[in-house]
């Protein structure tokens, strides 16, 4: 829809204008840092930075109905710019000239109701957000849109000159960073840093296709994350890891669509989400709270955060009363959940003030986190997958562990759980592939269930002449014959008359 077809009253707040007072403060010190340097952790005491947005109580003086219509209204505007995360610009990056922002076809996730057996199956109503349909197939695009978009701002405004972005990454940030960072060309070369043998196929394909420098580290993510913090702190690079803020920014755009897509109405509502580094529900959380501050939401929907019984550090600090809590990274054991196999959250003391802000103003167990098994999660995902859905192993995590929030009474029934699906399906088909042929390494504690194989069926009819081959594909009589007995034997083994 052309800008002038939009009526008055809001067609003026459509295109955004921009603003600058947005600043980094350190979580630990309270410092505060000018926005043009790259900065990730608190050059005086170490702590992660926070972004600030001093402008942020002039937001409210627009009325809550009147940032939905905006919001509303801009999903039927063809600005490019404005069409992926940026569509809440004022919430995310109002310092940006639309012209610096990069979208590549990231966002606006289609979230998809469940069938009548798996609602069944699981207690509640069920909705999957498929994040896996992101550009490069996983939520992380937020993130990487977002932080890409300033890192491109600052060169284009002559405050960093060609840079080395670098990551760790459990495979999924590094395919994000990788596709971002190629869009900019000369400008930005990227570098990630993978833990060896800890990545999927596909996940490595990735930034191989994007034409990343891609360099495998001995150990688990923990080590490669280490290694790339060393880095950020004594070299001059751009970090692309949930540390640095602007990923935890464009992030928050999840729940702003969860919000636009359920008409802002929340009540009632669980939001569930797989964690590993603790990025995601550090932005989920502070999206709902932005939201509810501005009066764009009127309720605050419950939050889960999920996490496998092999990598659980974040349910073992909740799983005490508050205020016999203590944060203790876990060693990580092999995980299906391979994107979330993370023992020491970065982003972990952002959650723990984030939760305390949420409950002060949703209530008690308006946040819980759960812990699930590798079992649960395969099998889950199957289900999910068999029930119409492309959810990947995250995707299944979130599934069980909405159903041992149900079994635990921390979601009531008739609640209504969106599902965070992270990543796509085709992602992680190395781990049904190990559940189908039952090849599972014993640490991972997962025994397939038969009625969830599938398998293959090899069709080689006896009563067949001749069978095709690489050479000889057949041809008149012989190939007539081939495909008469060919279809008789797939009729009787599909038991059809
Ligand atoms: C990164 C990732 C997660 C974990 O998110 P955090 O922000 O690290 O907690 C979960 N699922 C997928 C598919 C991911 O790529
Ligand atoms: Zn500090």
């Amino acid at each position: 829809m052309l800008l002038e077809q939009f009526p008055q009253e809001i067609r003026e707040r459509m295109i955004p204008k921009t603003r600058d007072d947005l600043t980094y403060r350190c979580l630990g010190c309270e410092a505060g840092y000018d926005l043009s340097r790259l900065l990730y952790t608190c050059p005086s005491c170490g702590s992660l930075l926070m972004l600030v947005d001093t402008g942020f109580d002039k937001l409210k003086e627009t009325p809550g109905k009147k940032w939905q219509r905006l919001f509303d209204s801009r999903r039927m505007l063809n600005v490019p710019a404005l069409k992926g995360v940026y569509l809440f610009h004022e919430l995310i990056g109002p310092h940006l000239p639309l012209e610096h922002i990069v979208y590549l076809g990231e966002g606006h996730t289609p979230v998809v109701r469940s069938n009548p057996a798996l609602r069944h199956w699981a207690g509640t109503d069920i909705y999957f957000k498929n994040d896996g349909q992101n550009p490069s197939a996983s939520f992380k695009d937020r993130g990487m849109a977002s932080a890409i978009s300033h890192l491109n701002h600052l060169i284009e405004t002559g405050r960093v000159k060609k840079v080395l972005a670098v990551c760790a990454s459990t495979g999924d940030t590094s395919a994000a960073a990788a596709l971002y960072a190629s869009y900019l060309g000369d400008k930005v070369a990227s570098a990630v840093l993978l833990p060896e043998g800890k990545v999927t196929p596909q996940q490595l394909s990735q930034p191989l296709g994007a034409g990343a420098k891609v360099l495998m580290i001995p150990g688990v993510f923990d080590h490669a994350m280490k290694v790339v913090e060393r880095l950020a702190q004594e070299y001059d690079v751009a970090l692309l890891n949930s540390k640095n803020p602007w990923r935890i920014k464009g992030q928050e755009s999840y729940s702003y669509e969860v919000a636009q897509q359920f008409d802002y109405a929340l009540e009632g509502m669980a939001v569930v989400v797989p964690v590993g580094n603790a990025g995601n529900i550090t932005a989920i959380l502070t999206g709902f709270l932005s939201l509810f501050d501005l009066g764009i939401i009127k309720a605050l929907p419950r939050v889960l955060a999920v996490q496998s019984h092999h990598a659980d550090p974040v349910f073992r600090y909740y799983s005490n009363p508050p205020g016999k809590r203590v944060f203790e990274p876990v060693r990580v054991r092999p995980s299906v959940a391979q994107a979330a196999m993370i023992g020491n959250p970065v982003s972990m003391p952002r959650v723990i003030r984030l939760v305390e802000k949420y409950e002060d103003l949703a209530g008690e167990g308006a946040f819980a986190a759960v812990q699930v098994t590798e079992q649960e999660i395969m099998d889950s995902m199957l289900l999910a997958d068999r029930s119409g859905h492309v959810a990947c192993t995250q995707g299944g995590e979130s599934l069980a562990g909405l159903k041992r929030a149900v079994d635990l009474g921390l979601v009531p029934a008739g609640e209504v759980a969106v599902l965070d699906s992270t990543a796509h399906h085709l992602k992680f088909v190395s781990f049904q592939e190990k559940y189908f042929e039952d090849s599972f390494e014993p640490e991972f504690e997962v025994v397939p269930k038969e009625e969830l194989m599938n398998r293959p069926v090899p069709v080689r009819s006896k009563r067949a002449k001749r069978l095709p081959t690489e050479e000889d594909h057949l041809s008149g009589p012989e190939l007539e014959d081939f495909v008469a007995a060919t279809a008789q034997e797939v009729a009787r083994i599909l038991g059809i008359a």
